[in-house]
């Protein structure tokens, strides 16, 4: 039996159970997937109980993902370039923290039928998720990569590391008339400060899955359904070793 799980706080929807165990199943792997509500201050203990009861591993999420590098025996250097943590694998005696947003996020560009090398990208956002990207988006270069975050100093710091230009959110309109493809990597539904500004053959990627993109002005719309498919498909694979039905995990998300 593997035993896996997702921990965050508060963790009120999450569309993983659903796929891994969809993936356990079409796998023949007798697995478990189960939501975990794990406060701040008990993530620690959380951790070793986890362990301790035989957990293979667990995805973590909000507001775990930074806080988790102070708890690991061991990180990937994706994780470590990330400063993030999305996937925890218990191994022998030690935790190991590892990203698989970076990936997820990878194959998703891959799908878009953009040759990112030649397109202007900006990026809006400096958080967990913000950072994969960029980082992502770091290794395809780009001839324009802008990145926008409310607190500037941060899109400074990941456009420096990245060799992008840091703007703020009132500079944004600028870069929005010269970008083939904004990716909103913010906590915030951008739709209404970005889809005017931006010209009618362009794609916006919206990292988040919930929102209601609306297709306006002939701009194409993505939401990061497909980027949580293959970040958990990644996961799933550091923990048994095989690659899942990508197919299935997507059927069951109505994708
Ligand atoms: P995070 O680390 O908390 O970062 C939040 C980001 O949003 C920061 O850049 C923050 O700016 C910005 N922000 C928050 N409130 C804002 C506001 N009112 N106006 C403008 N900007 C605001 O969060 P995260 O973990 O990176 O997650 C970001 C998004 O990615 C979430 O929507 C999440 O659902 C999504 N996500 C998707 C996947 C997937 O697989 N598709 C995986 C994980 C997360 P400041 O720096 O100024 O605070």
């Amino acid at each position: 039996m593997i035993t896996t799980g997702i921990i965050g706080y508060p963790l009120e929807v999450t569309l993983s159970p659903r796929m891994h165990k969809a993936a356990f199943k079409e796998a023949n792997i007798e697995g478990v997937y189960l939501k975990m509500v794990v406060r701040p201050e008990h993530l620690k203990t959380a951790l070793q109980a986890l362990k301790m009861n035989g957990f293979r591993g667990v995805n973590v999420t909000n507001p775990h993902k930074e806080a988790l590098l102070l708890f690991v025996s061991d990180i990937t250097d994706t994780a470590r370039e990330v400063g993030a943590v999305n996937t925890v694998l218990f191994r022998d005696d030690e935790i190991i923290g590892d990203n698989t947003d970076v990936f997820g996020f990878q194959r998703s560009l891959d799908n878009l039928p953009l040759r990112i090398g030649d397109t202007a990208v900006l990026l809006i956002g400096a958080g967990g998720v913000a950072r994969a990207a960029a980082f992502g988006l770091s290794q395809r270069q780009l001839q324009d990569f802008f990145i926008v975050n409310r607190t500037v100093s941060k899109a400074r710091h990941l456009a420096k590391k990245y060799g992008a230009e840091a703007l703020s959110l009132d500079e944004m309109p600028s870069a929005l008339s010269r970008a083939k493809l904004v990716i909103n990597a913010t906590s915030v539904d951008m739709q209404s400060s970005v889809i005017a500004n931006l010209s009618k053959d362009s794609w916006y990627l919206d990292l988040n899955y919930r929102y209601t993109l609306q297709e306006r002005n002939g701009i194409r719309m993505v939401n990061g359904l497909e980027m949580l498919v293959y970040q958990g498909a990644r996961s799933f694979e550091i923990w048994t070793k095989k690659k899942p039905s990508i197919e299935t995990m997507k059927k069951v998300l109505g994708m």
